[in-house]
């Protein structure tokens, strides 16, 4: 038996398609278009693709798209000059500075200064404490697109033993936020916890979120359980042979050894093609959201 497997790529895509027609509803009733600001330091290769993504998603939304590339050498200042502006520029409801940013800078300071309901990454303090108390918040995009996908595939959570493993701000702790939300029984493995293992098997729902590739063998899955693989490692792969430069080329693979956990789980996310595309349907949402409220109308469910 082999598991059923998660296509986020398509679950990604419909959600960006209702988001496209939110779009166009609320420019039609309401004269609004949500607007979306990205902001990049540095000449990181990886950013700059996630960053050319978001703003190409973003215009095939419908939406307002501004995109600012500062040198790796801008002073934190400068930065922060830069998303003081954005706050209080009427045309963009949501800010994203993409990370990592160089080392003169702290992303502390940085999310500490973004407004929190133009907060679309949902890193601020403010909007992490309204989601640990059960607020609106803006939520970060992609635990929220685990948990989407979750819903997506089991409907109604109540009640599931949810594990996941990892405690970041980023990953662990919203997604660990959402599954109680959704009235699941909800524990949080880390580093230090025992017996990973045996936690694992108990998991109805098991979300990785570590940065440790093929961690999670297929005997940790309890069999039938819904597997959510967070997870971006880059690793070589040998069976694809050499680069230009007589380097093994390499591949993407998430934090679950997929050959094995996909003949024990009942569903799981391939990695690429899971979760990693709902990231960026996610932050479409929220930017719709921050400009339904930064507007005061109603809210467009998608
Ligand atoms: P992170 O900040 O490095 O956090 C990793 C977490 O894993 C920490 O809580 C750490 O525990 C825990 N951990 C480390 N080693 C462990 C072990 N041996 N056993 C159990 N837990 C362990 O990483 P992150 O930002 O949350 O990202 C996690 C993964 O998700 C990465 O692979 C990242 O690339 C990926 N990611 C994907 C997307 C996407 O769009 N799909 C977006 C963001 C991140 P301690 O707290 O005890 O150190």
């Amino acid at each position: 038996m082999t598991a059923h497997i998660i296509d986020g790529k398509a679950i990604a895509a419909e959600l960006r398609g209702r988001i496209g027609l939110a779009v166009t509803e609320l420019q039609n009733t309401h004269n609004l278009t949500p607007g979306l600001a990205v902001v990049l330091v540095g000449e990181d290769a990886a950013s700059q693709v996630y960053v050319r993504n978001k703003g190409i998603a973003t215009k095939q939304a419908g939406m307002a798209s501004f995109e600012f590339r500062l040198p790796a050498d801008t002073p934190q200042e400068t930065l922060l000059d830069k998303v003081r502006s954005l706050n209080d520029d009427p045309d963009v409801h949501g800010i994203l500075v993409q990370f990592p940013v160089p080392e003169q800078i702290s992303q502390q300071v940085v999310v500490d200064t973004i407004r929190p309901d133009k907060d679309v990454d949902g890193l601020h303090p403010i909007n992490a404490g309204r989601l640990a108390s059960g607020l609106p918040a803006l939520t970060p995009c992609t635990p929220l697109g685990s948990v989407i996908l979750a819903k997506q595939t089991l409907g109604d959570l109540t009640g599931k033993h949810a594990v996941v493993i990892g405690r970041s701000n980023l990953v662990g702790k919203p997604v660990a936020q959402l599954l109680l939300k959704e009235n699941c029984t909800v524990t949080i493995a880390h580093s230090r916890t025992q017996d990973l293992a045996s936690v694992c098997r108990s998991a109805d729902i098991l979300v990785a979120a570590v940065g440790i590739a093929e961690l999670v063998k297929g005997d940790w899955v309890k069999p039938g359980a819904c597997v959510i693989d967070v997870g971006i490692n880059r690793v070589e792969a040998p069976e694809k042979g050499v680069d230009d430069a007589g380097q093994p080329k390499t591949k993407l693979v998430g934090d679950v050894a997929f050959d094995e956990a996909v003949k024990v789980a009942g569903h799981i996310t391939p990695v690429p093609g899971g979760v990693g595309p709902m990231t960026i349907a996610c932050l479409l949402r929220n930017t719709l959201t921050a400009a339904c409220r930064q507007a005061g109308v109603p809210e467009v469910e998608v």
